[in-house]
């Protein structure tokens, strides 16, 4: 199934209601990072590198719901870290569901077959697994044997309990518009998730492998060559046309990363969560008390490479929203 047809109307009428009140910035999916700690440790990771005392805390339900609550969001990725080391993560998405929030729970997968029990089939909630190639590809990422079998064999067994699964996939130099192509074929066609996600991969200052972040033009080659001969229009991508649009260079978009914001136990991290000048207690506060138009490629130089959903996502969904000609393009690509 794509995205189900509640959360479409859901999030369209959320967008509507935001339109009519004159709001120019709100957000639209948080990312929820109720720990740090992984039991990966990937080169080109930007969360593992906190002190030990901070990797060892984990945020409690009520922290946060009550941020996701005050912020609005109609959506909430649930990241980390791994979220599935967090013992109590199965309530905090449990309550966000009872709320009506959809919910995507991005995980390695290595913990989720054995989890599988304590979360519940639903269309608030979707499983995100992080599948970054096929086998080999995948394991030298995540620099471990073994944990594409077991993102395979827990894709299966979400899926046969009644669960949405949806896959996250991040670019780096290794690759090529083949292993695009083979990745998102597998996805697509074998595994038959319901959607999937890409991202070119951030250069966090932090990672210790700095020499596999894409820059612009090369991301925008990757994903043109990728993408051609229809290719896109088969592969049920969760993104709005105009996002992978701007992913091949046909279009080009300013930032908007309050649209999808970051609340990790740090509070609500200043402007996203690739980047950190700062937090604010409030998604209030961080709305109110940054120098948004001081982010972006062309405005500050740690911007210059970046291409992620965070920033460039919720710019195509207002494009889309504007606009009759994208909206029906984005309605028939579902
Ligand atoms: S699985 Fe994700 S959070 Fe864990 S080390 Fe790898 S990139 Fe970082
Ligand atoms: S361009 Fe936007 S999303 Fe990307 S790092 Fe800069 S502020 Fe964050």
């Amino acid at each position: 199934m794509p995205v189900p047809f509640r959360q479409s109307v859901r999030v369209g009428a959320y967008l509507a209601r935001q339109r009519l009140a004159r709001r120019e910035k709100f957000p639209l999916i948080v990312e929820l990072e109720p720990l740090f700690q992984c039991n990966l440790a990937c080169a080109g990771c930007g969360k593992i590198q906190q002190p030990d005392h901070v990797l060892r805390q984990r945020m409690s339900v009520d922290q946060a719901v009550g941020a996701i609550e005050e912020s609005g969001a109609p959506m909430v990725s649930i990241a980390g870290g791994e979220p599935l080391i967090h013992p109590e993560i199965h309530e905090i998405a449990g309550e966000l569901v009872k709320r009506r929030k959809f919910v995507y729970l991005c995980t390695n997968a290595i913990l989720m077959e054995k989890k599988l029990d304590r979360f519940r089939p639903s269309p608030y909630f979707a499983w995100a697994v992080h599948v970054d190639g096929l086998r080999e590809r995948h394991d030298a990422s995540v620099e471990r044997e073994g944990v594409f079998d077991k993102a395979v064999s827990a894709i299966h067994a979400a899926k046969e309990r009644g669960f949405r699964v949806t896959t996250n996939t991040t670019f780096f130099t290794h690759d090529s518009p083949q292993t695009v192509q083979s990745v998102l074929d597998f996805l697509n066609d074998e595994l038959k998730v319901d959607q999937m996600m890409i991202s070119p991969a951030y250069a966090y200052e932090k990672a210790p492998d700095q020499d596999h972040f894409l820059g612009v033009q090369q991301t925008r080659e990757l994903f043109s060559k990728a993408f051609a001969d229809g290719r896109r229009r088969k592969w049920r991508l969760n993104h709005t046309p105009l996002f992978l649009d701007f992913l091949e260079g046909k279009v080009d978009f300013q930032c908007t990363a309050w649209g999808i914001p970051s609340y990790s136990l740090f509070g609500w991290q200043r402007p996203c969560y690739l980047m950190a000048d700062g937090y604010a207690k409030t998604y209030k506060e961080l709305l109110e008390t940054t120098d948004w138009d001081s982010y972006g490629r062309g405005r500050d130089p740690r911007c210059d490479n970046c291409m992620a959903h965070c920033g460039y996502e919720p710019t195509a969904v207002l494009a889309t929203t504007r606009s009759m000609k994208q909206s029906m393009r984005a309605v028939l690509s579902r």
